[in-house]
């Protein structure tokens, strides 16, 4: 109960994230999810004092102004979400909030202040994630080959032109320049890795990368007599139509083994048919990738772009904000190299160098200046103007391959 004759501090708590464009306005609770958006001129101007670095997240209001709306309905809700308190100024001083800001160790002014220098030293453990395309042969002529890798992880033949296989000599200089840094997922894959010139050496020449190693391959690619080494996981990739036997084949040779399954589909009857093949097979370890194919446009319209209740009603923590503040959480600390050594910070990117000449420092270092992938964030229109512009994931490969900037409805 406000009452009109005494004097209140209103203070915002520290895990509330606010994002103000313009006449609007969005408070977000990142601990319970709830969120509060206002219109209201008179409601974000309060707000943007509440933000003021000066006022450290606290300003003092009259009982008057406050018994009134729409400042009245505004603290209801304001307290009932947790986001703030109101308070007598009789009772005590100033409480001072300690408004979180953005620091990052490593911010990339700092890195570009010390130059060359940091080569080796500081970049190193950027890289957490490698993609290797160790050769780009492979039978199978799968409709959609061109699309899949540059949507998500997966096979292709189609990056390089000619028949390329990884020289075991270059595979063996990648590995000794990541054997003492953070790469924690080593992705190997082809074409089909089965095909590979050097597949039998590859559990030793990946001997002290243990479970970190990833190889993957298409199901019709396992066969009663492919070798399958128990030390590293298998990713299988099921692309449709399934041929049942092929599947039934891969099945049985994988369930003896650590594998996860990858289904790549492109309309909602493939995700209905995934749905029946898991529960039929008891599938636990899988994943269903959309696939855009330039003609199911409606697809994701209706099952991935994502509404302001979708945003809003998954929990974000704060630490997730600021990530999508400054880099791109889907390429961040990722290179994918390709058979023929070329590099990429994203596969839709420009290649950042060739592996033949360049070494992964270099190139990580590279990456942390000009950036081609790693910090793509949602700077541009509309979502430099949207509320929701750092709640949302980081923009995918989805947006630059369908060509526009923003999955959503909330903004068209
Ligand atoms: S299995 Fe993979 S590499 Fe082979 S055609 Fe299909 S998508 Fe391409
Ligand atoms: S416009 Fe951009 S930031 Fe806003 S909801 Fe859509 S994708 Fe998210």
């Amino acid at each position: 109960m406000i009452d009109i004759n005494k004097n209140y501090w209103l203070y915002v708590l520290p895990h509330v994230y606010c994002c103000i464009k313009e006449a609007k306005a969005l408070l977000y609770n990142t601990l319970n999810g709830s969120s509060y958006v206002t219109h209201d001129s008179l409601l974000v101007d309060l707000i943007k004092s509440l933000q003021k670095k000066s006022n450290l997240g606290t300003i003092s209001c009259q009982g008057r102004e406050l018994a009134n709306s729409p400042y009245k309905e505004f603290i209801i809700e304001f307290c009932g979400k947790e986001m703030g308190e109101l308070i007598e100024t009789q009772f005590t001083e100033k409480p001072v909030q300690m408004m979180p800001v953005l620091n990052l160790q490593q911010d990339i002014k700092k890195l570009l202040q010390a130059g060359d220098r940091t080569i080796g030293e500081e970049v190193l453990p950027y890289l957490q994630e490698l993609n290797i395309y160790i050769n780009n042969s492979c039978k199978l002529e799968c409709h959609y080959c061109d699309k899949y890798f540059r949507q998500c992880l997966c096979c292709t033949t189609q990056e390089t032109v000619e028949q390329v296989a990884m020289p075991y000599s270059l595979l063996k200089t990648i590995l000794s320049q990541i054997r003492y840094g953070a790469v924690g997922k080593l992705n190997l894959m082809g074409g089909n890795v089965f095909e590979y010139p050097y597949y039998m050496a590859l559990p030793d020449i990946l001997s002290g990368f243990g479970e970190y190693v990833h190889l993957w391959n298409h199901y019709r690619h396992f066969m009663i007599d492919s070798i399958v080494f128990p030390t590293f996981v298998y990713h299988v990739v099921v692309t449709f139509p399934i041929i049942k036997v092929a599947w039934e084949n891969c099945l049985h040779i994988c369930r003896t083994h650590q594998a996860k399954f990858h289904f790549y589909v492109t309309g909602i009857e493939e995700c209905e048919e995934v749905e029946k093949i898991v529960e039929l097979y008891n599938i636990d370890d899988f994943v269903i990738h959309p696939i855009y194919t330039c003609k199911n446009l409606l697809f994701f319209k209706k099952y991935i772009y994502l509404n302001e209740n979708d945003i809003l009603q998954t929990k974000i923590p704060f630490r997730q904000i600021f990530i999508h503040q400054k880099m791109n959480s889907y390429s961040f600390g990722i290179f994918t190299i390709m058979p023929d050594g070329n590099v990429y910070a994203n596969i839709n990117a420009v290649s950042l160098g060739n592996i033949h000449r360049d070494s992964l420092l270099q190139l990580i270092y590279k990456e942390m200046l000009t950036n081609t992938a790693w910090f793509k964030i949602r700077d541009s229109e509309p979502c430099s103007d949207c509320l929701f512009q750092y709640l949302c994931p980081s923009p995918s490969n989805y947006e630059a391959i369908i060509g526009i900037s923003n999955l959503c409805h909330v903004a068209r």
